[in-house]
């Protein structure tokens, strides 16, 4: 029996995970689960899943929670107490979901307390990079990536790199896959976050609009499979039933296939090196409308050549364009900025913000702090 901690519990990668574990109760068991400050959410699932421990961020939340949490269920406030769970003895898997950096601490504490970190929280390797890496390794943690792509060519590797000449990372190209760029300028939160295929949290939904995510997805790949830059291409395909390809050199091409949804790449973070019933139906090609590849517009989602500068760079820059794109994805979808202002935000943040090397935790979380300054500043300049 496998004991597991879900950080992000109540969003829509931590509900797929709990869909997933429901099928297996004799295999896994909902050790410890964690929020923002949805407290109502969080009732419901305790009620239905009975965790041991509960973290809320806010404390307010945490307040509520106590006084209808039932019986058995410890409710805990605040960061320390999020990473306490993620390096919990009783803690064997954990599923680091917390949207954008302020998933970074918990997953280094899971990374660095040996556990098996299933990471859906693709930030805090853009951010953490090698010191994460480096950190599972010293441990003896196992980072099993969560992300369908890289999920993907995990799996396509089971056999070795040997041979490897370069991956391809497939991306839906987002819900303004077909919109002219002239057109971008006035579209809503509500149309960014429309994606026509997978149904995700709202800021991995921006993500996808302006490419960001694929960007963040190069970098995660840098990290995870140590290939340079050169190795790593995008490749639209809008229908979502590739997840990925990987190429060798005596020809061959690997890449894994299914219908679009999480629960396969959670699944399998989870049964890894084995594999069982995910609750997704199988893919039946005849069904399928034609697959269709295409090469990126680089020229209208500067957000994904911004992420290969920023690896291009390396250092700190990886991490000043995710903490720029935050706040960017944040201002927009408060109707502060428009659409194609993330990437100019994004940008003017990368010119100002100096590269420094970042050697710790500590060094990392300091210029994601000044990167966050810079672009606010940048949005409001009258508030800074
Ligand atoms: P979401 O917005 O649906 O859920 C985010 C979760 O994080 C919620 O439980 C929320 O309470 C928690 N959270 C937010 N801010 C927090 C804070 N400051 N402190 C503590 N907890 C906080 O997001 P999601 O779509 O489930 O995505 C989660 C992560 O998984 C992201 O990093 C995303 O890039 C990645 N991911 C998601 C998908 C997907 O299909 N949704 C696919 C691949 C990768
Ligand atoms: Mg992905």
């Amino acid at each position: 029996m496998k004991n597991i901690a879900i950080l992000g519990a109540t969003g829509s990668i931590g509900i797929s995970t709990l869909d997933v574990i429901s099928r297996h109760p004799e295999k896994y068991s909902v050790f410890a689960l964690s929020a923002n400050s949805n407290w109502k959410k969080m009732e419901k699932l305790c009620i239905k899943y009975m965790p041991k421990i509960v973290v809320m961020d806010d404390e307010e939340a945490a307040e509520n929670l106590r006084k209808v949490a039932p019986d058995g269920v410890m409710v805990l406030q605040g960061k320390s107490a999020l990473n306490d769970v993620a390096s919990h003895q009783n803690t064997d898997f954990v599923m680091a979901a917390i949207v954008g950096s302020a998933g970074l601490s918990s997953t280094f504490a899971a990374a660095t307390s040996g556990k098996r970190v299933m990471l859906a929280n693709k930030e805090s390797l853009v951010l953490g990079g090698n010191l994460l890496i480096n950190a599972a390794k010293e441990s003896g943690a196992e980072l099993i990536p969560v992300d369908s792509e890289h999920s993907a060519i995990f799996q396509c590797l089971q056999g070795g790199k040997e041979g490897l000449k370069k991956i391809q990372l497939t991306a839906s190209g987002g819900p303004f896959l077909k919109t002219p760029v002239e057109d971008l300028i006035n579209v809503t939160p509500k149309q960014a976050c429309n994606h026509p295929k997978w149904k995700m949290g709202q800021k991995i939904s921006v993500d996808s609009a302006t490419m960001m995510n694929k960007g963040l997805e190069v970098i995660e790949a840098h990290f995870l499979f140590q290939l340079s830059h050169s190795k790593i291409e995008v490749v639209i395909h809008p229908q979502s039933i590739i997840h990925s390809f990987v190429y060798f050199n005596d020809g061959s091409v690997l890449s894994q296939l299914g219908l679009p949804d999480m629960r396969s790449a959670i699944s399998f973070a989870l049964s890894y090196p084995g594999r069982q019933n995910s609750g997704v139906e199988s893919l039946d090609l005849t069904k399928q409308e034609s697959l269709e590849f295409l090469s990126p517009d680089m020229d209208k989602f500067k957000c994904l050549g911004l992420a290969y500068g920023a690896l291009e760079q390396g250092e700190s820059a990886p991490g000043t364009l995710n903490a720029a794109n935050e706040v960017a994805v944040e201002a927009f979808l408060n109707k502060k900025i428009g659409f194609l202002d993330i990437s100019k935000t994004i940008e003017k943040t990368l010119a100002i913000n100096p590269i420094s090397r970042l050697d710790t935790l500590a060094s990392v979380v300091e210029n994601d702090h000044l990167s966050r300054q810079i672009a606010r500043s940048i949005i409001e300049p009258r508030l800074s």
